[in-house]
């Protein structure tokens, strides 16, 4: 049940047909395990923490005292989120990576190892430009695309791609029925829409499917 209080922050967004009150219980109870650098971190945490994503765990590869400011400044945006690491997760609705950097496209591997998350939103920042939206446990990462994990170096069309993700995030949290698993292409100047595998891949280097299935 919302609050008078929260009827009242969220109310631009409750309004909206897609949200109401069921989709704003949803987001609040919602939990998202956020994989990015530090500097991709700010419009995230800003939008998700914004609409009340209840629980984000970051993985930000920030100095220690970051995590203390980070939470100050989401107290200060929204009290209904609380902050958490990553490391403390033990099962999210979302793994959302905003891979701009080697490091991350590492730490999305382990994710993927680990697979205690539900659905994934996967924005590469860096050719070739990609955006997977699973919204069902994947077999992993990469069968749709296995260039998703590829090494990366940050490109010129990342900020687009990261604004799709947050605002994709968002409807899957809410989703009803989810939707199917979806891979976007950006080469920046036009997006192509493609369908995911709801399988394993053959010949995925990342999950070596179907011989290793995570
Ligand atoms: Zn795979």
């Amino acid at each position: 049940m919302l609050t008078d209080a929260q009827i009242d922050r969220y109310s631009r967004q409750i309004i909206l047909p897609e949200m109401g009150g069921i989709g704003q219980e949803r987001l609040l109870a919602a939990s998202v395990a956020l994989l990015a650098e530090v500097d991709d971190l700010s419009p995230m945490l800003e939008y998700l923490g914004g609409a009340g994503v209840g629980r984000i765990y970051l993985e930000c590869f920030a100095e220690a005292d970051a995590l203390a400011t980070i939470r100050a400044e989401m107290a200060q945006l929204n009290p209904d989120v609380r902050i958490e690491q990553a490391a403390q997760a033990q099962r999210c609705d979302l793994l959302m990576v905003i891979a701009g950097s080697n490091r991350v496209i590492e730490a999305a591997r382990q994710a993927n190892r680990r697979g205690n998350f539900n659905r994934v939103i996967l924005a590469r920042l860096g050719e070739p430009f990609l955006l997977s939206m699973q919204s069902s446990r994947p077999p992993c990462l990469a069968c749709a695309n296995p260039a998703i994990l590829a090494p990366i170096q940050r490109g010129a069309s990342a900020v687009p791609i990261a604004a799709l993700a947050a605002a994709e995030a968002l409807r899957l949290l809410i989703a009803n029925a989810p939707p199917a698993w979806r891979m976007i292409e950006f080469n920046g100047w036009q997006a192509r829409s493609t369908p995911g595998a709801s399988a394993a891949g053959p010949g995925c280097p990342v999950c070596l499917a179907p011989a290793c299935r995570l």
